[in-house]
């Protein structure tokens, strides 16, 4: 059986307008990923870096504790100072129960007046 060509023309639109639609889409998600592996990756460096710096020591309590058992705390929370994130001064290496005590643990530093003093 023979295609109209309108039929012909619409399924080579559709076929055109779907690839489009799902280049643009994986563009987006590459894009994304791309942007969420650097962020993390820039993380991993800066959270690395503040632990060789304090000697893989709890800031507060001097434990001494491999990586993965050891947190970064940011002194300046990301909320009131976003272009501290990745800068080591701004880095405190702490154990779990030392950072969930400090002001900014999960978010609490969002209240937080700018300036205003945090551990
Ligand atoms: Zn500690």
């Amino acid at each position: 059986m023979c295609k109209r060509i309108e039929d012909v023309i619409a399924d080579e639109l559709l076929a055109l307008t779907d690839g489009i639609q799902t280049l643009g889409f994986e563009t987006m998600r590459r894009r994304q990923r791309k942007k969420r592996e650097a962020g993390s990756l820039n993380y991993k460096a800066w959270r690395y870096a503040v632990f060789t710096r304090d000697k893989f020591t709890c800031q507060l309590c001097g434990a001494k504790l491999p990586a993965d058992k050891l947190e970064a705390h940011h002194i300046k929370p990301f909320s009131v100072a976003p272009e501290l994130e990745h800068m080591v001064s701004n880095g405190l290496a702490l154990c779990h129960e030392c950072h969930v005590k400090t002001d900014s643990y999960g978010g609490r530093g969002h209240f937080k007046e700018k300036g205003e003093k945090t551990v």
